[in-house]
């Protein structure tokens, strides 16, 4: 764990069973997960292991690797055992569909070498094939005492349960709307199987579940009817979320609304790389959710104005980066040697207008010099002016404060 959760817990979390995945907890007040995924072959066991690591190190406390093919299954002991000895102990999922019975059952070394299976009840087979498939699955886990997420996708919903509801719903006095009765077949599935398990001896803290969809609205829906009929840890997510601005707007206003009702125990953003892209991505973001509605402080934040007519020039740009890239590299540092450095508030200001006051709230500000003001840059530490910097050199000499306020106010 990379953090301190914050004192003031914003809102109450819904009430839920505790799983355990490997070292990580997940619902009952713990921390909410930050999980992700890779996108190597995971066969190439070299890429997986570099893309699982800087998962990681970006604070991903989850990693889960496809395995969907005998020769995959056959590398994930090895994966494993890679990470240990890169000192790299996230605990890893295997995403399991369609022939995850066999794998689990042909490859002990991959079931005991991952920390929780991930089941599709909409992949895994038809008619009694499924129930004997999932059965198998789920004994597995039951051996190697590993936890499982069942997890639903719109993409992939069972279609005879499908068929079922809406044979039932045309039955009834008063039809439902299709994407209702769609909705409550995603939950309907997830519950029947988590059923299911306990039905095979599994506990409900063993049990981890998701219904995942790609429309913002629908994700809200399927997921507060999901929280009100059951106990166990929910995993957040909107699936096929999208590239860039989309994904991440998308991501975060559908899981921004669940989170802010205490619905979700562990998240994942599903984005879409650009070819080439960083896979990492997906962590900042999710990080950044949980940080902005203060659930979890990862890295210090910084606030800075936009910029306007008044900032003519690029030094308050070029501050504000510089900053945010001096809070990065340090923070590795100061993580562990000073607690709680996570909470700290910074901010880079433009003008006169709003930059002392907005100095003033965040824990240490400046207040750059806007368009025909004096040249000079006022300091804020703790809501009080401590020095005016001037000159060249703004940049360091504001750093050079910003280090030694963090050792004076976290170091020991
Ligand atoms: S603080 Fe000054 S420079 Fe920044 S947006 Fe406001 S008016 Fe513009």
């Amino acid at each position: 764990m990379q953090e301190n959760q914050t004192a003031a817990a914003i809102p109450m979390r819904r009430e839920c069973v505790r799983a355990q995945v490997g070292t990580v907890a997940i619902g009952d007040g713990a921390p909410i997960v930050v999980q992700s995924m890779t996108n190597t072959d995971t066969v190439d066991i070299a890429r997986t292991v570099q893309q699982v690591k800087a998962l990681a190190d970006a604070g991903s406390e989850l990693v889960r690797i496809t395995v969907n093919t005998a020769e995959a299954a056959a590398v994930v002991a090895a994966i494993r055992e890679r990470l240990d000895i890169l000192g790299c102990e996230v605990p890893l999922v295997g995403d399991f569909h369609y022939n995850g019975h066999q794998l689990l059952t042909d490859y002990p070394e991959c079931a005991k070498a991952l920390a929780k299976y991930r089941i599709n009840p909409g992949n895994v087979g038809f008619g009694g094939k499924r129930d004997s498939r999932f059965s198998t699955m789920i004994e597995v886990a039951l051996r190697y005492q590993k936890p499982v997420r069942i997890g639903v996708n719109w993409g992939s919903l069972d279609q005879a349960l499908m068929a079922r509801l809406m044979d039932e719903n045309a039955a009834s006095t008063r039809p439902r709307p299709a994407d209702v009765v769609m909705r409550e077949a995603l939950v309907v599935s997830a519950l029947e199987g988590a059923e299911r398990a306990q039905e095979l001896g599994m506990r409900p803290q063993d049990i981890i579940l998701s219904c995942k969809v790609s429309g913002v609205q629908d994700l809200i829906a399927v997921y507060r009817e999901l929280a009100r009929r059951c106990i166990y840890p929910l995993h957040l997510g909107l699936t096929e979320a999208g590239m860039g601005h989309k994904g991440v707007v998308a991501s975060t206003a559908a899981m921004s609304v669940l989170l802010n009702e205490g619905i979700g125990d562990t998240i994942r953003v599903s984005l879409t790389p650009k070819p080439g892209g960083d896979r990492t991505e997906e962590v900042l973001v999710a990080q950044q959710i949980l940080q902005a509605l203060e659930l979890r402080a990862f890295s210090p934040q910084v606030t800075a104005c936009p910029g306007c007519g008044r900032t003519t020039s690029t030094l308050f740009q070029e501050l504000a980066d510089d900053i945010q890239g001096f809070l990065r590299h340090k923070m590795p540092f100061w993580r562990r040697l000073y607690p709680g450095v996570e909470s700290l508030s910074v901010a880079v200001m433009g003008c006169i207008v709003n930059g002392p006051g907005e100095s003033k709230q965040a824990d240490i500000g400046i207040s750059l010099p806007g368009s025909g003001e004096n040249l000079s840059a006022p300091v804020f530490e703790d809501g009080k002016k401590t020095i005016t910097l001037s000159g060249e050199g703004i940049a360091e000499a504001f750093k050079e404060r910003l280090e030694q306020y963090v050792e004076r106010r976290y170091g020991k």
